[in-house]
């Protein structure tokens, strides 16, 4: 295959910004995106609430300032504050350029752009197209894509880079369709692949395929991962199945209530009440099932989420995605009743070490979006902040590989190496001997971090999960694919997705044993409290010679010192 500039692996919000700018910068030059799933069909097109600007539309006294420190404050202070500068500076251009290019926001009375109040926001600044602003954007994004002659390898699954010592020459993919394992020489990679929440498995909001699959290649090829036992718990999962109801359903009024019919979260953030933080949020809300004040059923311990006094009219307008899915997964129609909710792990903080520019530390390879550790949100997000970054960082880093591709000279993968990638394959699918299923080691997985990995951590527990996760990986090595076909053998995808789960999994939880305080998502019942002077930092795992090496990096402080962090 002719060597591209930029192949860019993943068709999300990250991945198709950074397409559409790298061919705006550079329209000559030779463009591959490649996704497993069609790009709107990617994670991004599940988010519902919307994404945060300053535009001032709905609070005429709101700031990017302001919105700066939100979200340090919201990191608990472990977001590197150049990188946030640059996040909320960008968001009021970026919001507009998509209304340009055709994104349908939602409207105030007065027809300017709508915003709506988020958790840990001083000002309702959140904007969004009803409860489907991912899926808008998303399709705005592929049209432009289209239009601009990105070429699109759809369905096709990345399984490794191609490194030639501190520089890589591309990357290695099967195509789903036919199986067969192809080589794409390129000038720069971009990983865009979004998130590894689904490790958690059905406690978790995230698409079946959010695997974490870029980070664990470029995790294989030596480039260090950041802050990866930073997990963020979304406190309103629905409680069967972890799918997500949008914080937009609290920012238009909705109440959190336990069993004896409290409005319980004047306990824990007496001022912010439902829109707290979501690390403050869930643990609140796991403290009250905790403490026996949650409601039980046979499908687990949840409270309740109540929109009905918000009306029929508002319900059906502004959040009709959550009355569908409450009525479709849980039965519950919230006009009438209160939905069943629970913690649901939902976002990856940590992911693949970049500067504020996309660039890792490896030649010609860059990351951006929910894959990629900037770090613009520290130790916990805030939420319509994810969108945000996919969309300045995607731009970001579509804009500094097309300048630099130039300086790399056009590479090349050797027929060898293809058929290392081939035979690996290969070995998987002859099944002999004592074998084991990735199904139940899939669900073992999600169990042992929702109950030791999860929200409330302490060392005991940690050492049990990575126990767990060890034997996990050493049972791991006897699981085989049992459908031979070469056609969409989803068997052998979601085989390559779990190795991927356990290999990121055990980063997690020997990062969340070693850090020993509580900041952000990471509580340690034994180190309940923030300890700046030995953890006020970033840390790093990078795989030498098959072993995790721990490391760290400094944060990069501005204008905000350290403070303790109330609502
Ligand atoms: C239910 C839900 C609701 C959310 N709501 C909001 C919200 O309201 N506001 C907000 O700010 N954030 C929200 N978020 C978070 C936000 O949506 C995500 O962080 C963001 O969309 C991630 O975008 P991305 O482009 O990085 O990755 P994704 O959109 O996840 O895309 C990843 C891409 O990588 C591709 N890929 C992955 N692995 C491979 C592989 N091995 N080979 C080839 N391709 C691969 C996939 O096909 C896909 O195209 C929400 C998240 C969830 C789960």
């Amino acid at each position: 295959m002719k060597p591209f500039d930029i192949v860019i692996v993943g068709g999300g919000g990250a991945g198709l910004y950074a397409a559409m700018e790298a061919m705006k910068t550079n329209p000559a030059l030779n463009i591959a995106v490649l996704s497993k799933v069609y790009p709107n069909r990617s994670h991004t097109s599940a988010a519902q609430g919307g994404a945060n600007a300053a535009l001032g539309n709905k609070a005429k006294d709101d700031t990017i300032e302001m919105h700066i420190f939100d979200t340090i404050k919201g990191s608990d202070y472990l977001a590197d504050q150049d990188a946030v500068e640059v996040l909320c500076s960008e968001a009021p251009k970026i919001i507009r350029e998509l209304e340009n290019i055709g994104t349908p926001w939602s409207r105030l009375d007065d027809n300017t752009i709508a915003q709506r109040p988020f958790g840990g926001a001083g000002r309702p600044r959140c904007c969004y197209c009803a409860d489907k602003t991912g899926h808008t954007i998303l399709q705005t994004l592929y049209e432009q894509c289209l239009r601009k002659g990105v070429l699109f390898f759809n369905e096709y699954f990345a399984l490794n880079l191609s490194v030639n010592g501190s520089r890589s020459r591309g990357l290695i993919a099967m195509n789903m369709k036919t199986g067969k394992v192809e080589a794409f020489p390129a000038k720069t990679v971009i990983f865009a692949t979004g998130g590894y929440a689904k490790m958690y498995w059905n406690r978790s909001s995230n698409a079946a395929g959010n695997s974490g699959d870029g980070q664990a290649i470029a995790f294989r090829a030596g480039i260090p991962m950041k802050d990866m036992e930073f997990v963020q718990f979304h406190p309103t999962g629905l409680r069967k199945s972890g799918l997500l109801v949008t914080e937009g359903a609290r920012g238009e009024g909705g109440y959190l209530i336990n069993k004896d019919g409290e409005r319980f979260m004047a306990r824990y953030a007496k001022e912010k009440m439902e829109l707290g933080p979501r690390d403050l949020v869930s643990r609140s809300i796991e403290t009250e099932i905790l403490e026996g004040r949650g409601f039980n059923s046979p499908a687990g311990k949840y409270i309740h989420l109540d929109l009905r006094h918000l009306g029929a009219d508002l319900i059906k307008s502004r959040l009709p995605q959550i009355r569908e899915m409450s009525l479709n997964f849980e039965g519950v129609d919230p006009i009438e009743e209160p939905i069943p909710v629970r913690p649901t792990a939902h976002y990856s903080m940590g992911g693949i070490d970049t500067d504020n520019f996309g660039r890792t530390v490896m030649d010609g390879v860059y990351a951006a979006g929910e894959c990629a550790c900037v770090s613009v949100h520290g130790a916990n997000r805030l939420g319509g902040n994810s969108l945000l970054d996919i969309l300045v960082f995607g731009r970001i880093v579509g804009h500094t590989a097309a300048e630099e591709a130039g300086k790399f000279s056009p590479a090349t993968i050797s027929e060898a190496e293809l058929k290392e990638s081939v035979d690996e394959l290969r070995n998987r699918m002859q099944p002999s001997g004592h074998y084991e299923r990735y199904g139940a080691l899939r669900e073992e997985l999600g169990q042992t971090l929702a109950l030791n990995v999860g929200i409330f951590r302490e060392s005991s527990l940690l050492h049990k999960g990575i126990q767990d996760i060890a034997e996990l990986k050493e049972r791991f090595k006897k699981v085989r694919v049992f459908d031979s076909s070469d056609v969409f053998n989803t068997n052998l995808m979601q085989v390559l997705e779990l190795q991927n789960m356990l290999e990121l999994a055990e980063t997690v939880a020997v990062g969340a044993l070693a850090r020993e305080e509580s900041r952000g998502s990471h509580t340690r019942i034994d180190f309940p409290v923030r300890d700046d002077e030995k953890w006020h930092k970033h840390t790093l795992a990078t795989l030498v010679d098959g072993k995790v090496l721990p490391g760290e990096k400094p944060v990069t402080m501005g204008r905000y010192e350290l403070q303790e962090r109330t609502y």
